[in-house]
């Protein structure tokens, strides 16, 4: 293994499913729902398999009904245009999106500002283009983790290329503000920085909480990478149909490491999800009021465990906090959870560079059945 990856070693997902399955122990670690998409587009899938669309390589930049449709989906939702020939990208995966995105962007040596904590595969991707990654740490505050605007300013230098921004925002359930958002779009205008946006819990906010794509604020249409997932918003992360929009220039680039990285993927899939995106906002509605009723379920009962448990304004997942139990170092209690309670959570120190800062920190995902989520709260007040 190359320098450039050695430090990673395997993702703590594949680590802590492994873990459940070895131990029987509940899944609350690996963000995968486990109640399937719905129905009608399963069919839509078996229907495209069957009728042969999309057995063989579909077109490079993807279908062009699921360009159309995912094109159609930004404007509906948040009044964004975007050509389907030229602004659109479907991708192998967010994660492929996310990867393409960098790897197309950056110069080696080029600094990426990151929040941190954040998803694993930003550190990776960021390290196979060559850059250097420099995190900004959300803090803890009120019973939710905050951007501070001043260090996120301050970590900006001449050899910044890219903010690389997540909200909602795993694994802390952060959803950014329009106030911090303005803040990072005039930043971002002011230095002249690409913004890749992953913004794959879009339709996953809940109370007051609102997602507004970094793509809407003043000057970053053309600066803005925007990237979605099926995976999450039709419950179907096993297809790996993820997707880019942005400006043609971006796009383009974006395009250029995509070809070699997969080529295409996901060919079937790629018809179904076109369908999907054209449910009517009644799907969007059940799948967020379902997840809150989750999210209230297992924030409820992991307090009465004794954790401290942050807000979850979006995405599904909980940070908590485990120092009230006695503990005070993450990883340990994670690797210890399956034969203590039977059940896996991820430690969100593997999100963090300056690790202590997330030591005491612990995530747990909800977008599991309701028995399920019963079991586990029963498991873990026995702690
Ligand atoms: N970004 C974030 C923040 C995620 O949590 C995930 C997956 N859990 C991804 C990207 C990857 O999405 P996909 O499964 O579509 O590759
Ligand atoms: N994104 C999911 C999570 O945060 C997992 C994705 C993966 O396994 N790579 O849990």
């Amino acid at each position: 293994l190359n320098r450039r990856l050695a430090e990673f070693g395997t993702t703590i997902f594949a680590e802590m499913s492994a873990l459940a399955l070895s131990t029987g122990s509940i899944n609350l670690g690996q963000g995968f729902p486990d109640t399937d998409g719905p129905e009608e587009i399963r069919e839509a899938a078996v229907r495209a398999l069957r009728d042969g669309r999309g057995n063989q390589y579909p077109p490079g930049p993807g279908i062009p009904e699921l360009r159309t449709a995912i094109a159609a989906h930004q404007e509906r939702r948040y009044g964004l245009t975007h050509d389907p020939d030229t602004e659109v990208l479907v991708t192998a995966g967010a994660t492929e999106a996310i990867a393409a995105a960098l790897l197309a962007l950056l110069e080696p040596g080029d600094e990426v500002i990151a929040l941190e904590p954040y998803y694993d595969s930003y550190a990776a991707c960021i390290a196979m283009a060559g850059g250097t990654r420099v995190p900004v740490t959300l803090r803890p505050s009120e019973r939710s983790f905050r951007l501070d605007l001043d260090e996120l300013r301050d970590a900006v230098t001449d050899r910044t290329r890219l903010l690389l921004i997540n909200t909602p925002h795993n694994p802390t359930g952060t959803v950014l503000t329009r106030e911090e958002l303005t803040a990072i779009a005039e930043l971002a205008v002011e230095r002249d920085l690409l913004v890749v946006t992953d913004e794959v819990y879009e339709h996953l906010v809940f109370d007051e909480a609102e997602h507004i794509p970094l793509a809407t604020f003043p000057g970053m249409r053309e600066r803005t990478v925007t990237i979605g997932s099926a995976g999450k918003s039709f419950s179907f992360t096993g297809w790996k149909v993820g997707w880019v929009t942005a400006a043609p220039a971006l796009v383009s680039a974006v395009r250029s490491a995509k070809q070699f990285l997969t080529y295409v993927a996901s060919g079937p899939f790629q018809y179904a999800v076109a369908e999907a995106l054209t449910l009517p906002d009644t799907y969007f509605t059940a799948f967020r009021e379902d997840m809150r009723a989750k999210r209230d379920l297992l924030s409820a009962g992991l307090a009465q465990a004794g954790f401290e448990v942050f807000r979850t304004a979006g995405t599904y997942f909980i940070t908590t906090d485990i120092r009230p139990l006695g503990e005070s170092d993450g990883f340990a209690f994670c690797r210890a959870l399956p034969e203590r309670a039977g059940v896996v959570a991820i430690p969100n120190a593997v999100f963090y560079d300056h690790r202590e800062a997330g030591a005491p920190f612990v995530r747990f995902a909800f977008c599991k059945q309701t028995e399920v989520l019963e079991e586990a709260v029963k498991r873990l007040r026995s702690l």
